[in-house]
């Protein structure tokens, strides 16, 4: 690796240590929809890997935002504290006896992860979610995505989502390589889009649609075999303007943060929160259960 390309990850590192998200506090988790839920129903397909997204019309977006939110938890690095690590790089460094608690204590509850495709059916028709459904979401390809995350979950018979920021992509050690995706991917997890190198989508202009948006999606559809339908939004930030240009690229729901729902066209404003590095078990499960309506 070349002094430039360690100066370009570190660069990198900085960026996502220092804004991947908004605030990871729950209490900042805008408390949106209404409250009438669809009950999950028992004997529903959990496995959901690489099902086609039901077609036909999409319900008002006052249905889907009357529809029970399913909580959606955002991480993204999984590893032990060092010294030099910030106040604020922590909240999105998940040390990993902690992490390993989390999913010991979803599985032993009784969550079941789901994906986007049910997720998506849920949400436009209706279609029934396993019991206690919570979606695992992972930023910006960190590699501990593949070296501690998915042994864990695979444990659990968890499978989740993985946003590939796609400069990262092969860049070792800290950074997840083609095939460790394609080895995520063929396990039954899904792969979205996170950028090309993190620009907020609301600041482009000209050919940024196709250096941030197009080329990635094309380097992960090719690493992947299958199209790229789910994004998550570089530090969660998203405006209107970007939900059609995202439609016509093919993304059929793209993921915030802890911010509101809009109420043009909530699938493309999907709420998560970061579970913040440091969170009790008791903060971590408060904050599942309230910062989802
Ligand atoms: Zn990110």
């Amino acid at each position: 690796m070349t002094k430039n390309l360690v100066g370009l990850c570190l660069g990198v590192l900085c960026l996502t240590f220092s804004a991947c998200g908004s605030s990871p506090d729950p209490k900042h988790a805008a408390v949106a929809g209404g409250a009438a839920a669809a009950k999950p129903t028992d004997g529903a397909d959990t496995t959901g890997t690489h099902t086609p997204v039901p077609g036909g019309k999409l319900p008002p977006p006052s249905v889907i935002l009357g529809r029970k939110e399913v909580p959606i938890l955002c991480y993204h690095q999984i590893r032990d504290w060092k010294p030099t690590d910030s106040r604020s790089a922590k909240d999105y460094i998940m040390p990993i006896a902690d992490f390993r608690q989390q999913m010991k204590m979803l599985h032993d509850s009784g969550y079941h992860t789901v994906l986007p495709d049910q997720l998506y059916a849920y949400l436009t028709t209706g279609a029934p979610l396993p019991e206690k459904p919570v979606m695992l979401t992972f930023d910006d390809n960190d590699e501990d995505h593949y070296t501690v995350a998915y042994p864990e979950l695979k444990k659990y018979n968890f499978k989740a989502v993985y946003f590939v920021m796609t400069v990262t992509l092969g860049r070792l050690p800290h950074y997840m390589s083609k095939d460790q995706v394609k080895e995520l991917y063929n396990a039954g997890n899904v792969i979205g889009s996170h950028t090309w190198d993190h620009h907020s989508v609301k600041k482009y202009q000209g050919k940024d649609w196709e250096i941030q948006i197009d080329k990635p999606t094309k380097q992960l559809e090719a690493i992947t075999g299958a199209p790229i339908r789910y994004f998550a939004y570089p530090f969660g930030l998203w405006n209107r303007q970007a939900f059609p240009e995202l439609r016509k690229r093919g993304f059929v729901a793209a993921f915030g943060l802890a911010d509101h729902r809009d109420d043009t066209d909530p699938l493309m404003c999907i709420r998560r929160i970061i579970v913040a590095g440091g969170w009790s078990m008791k903060t971590f499960n408060a904050a599942i259960h309230s910062s989802f309506k």
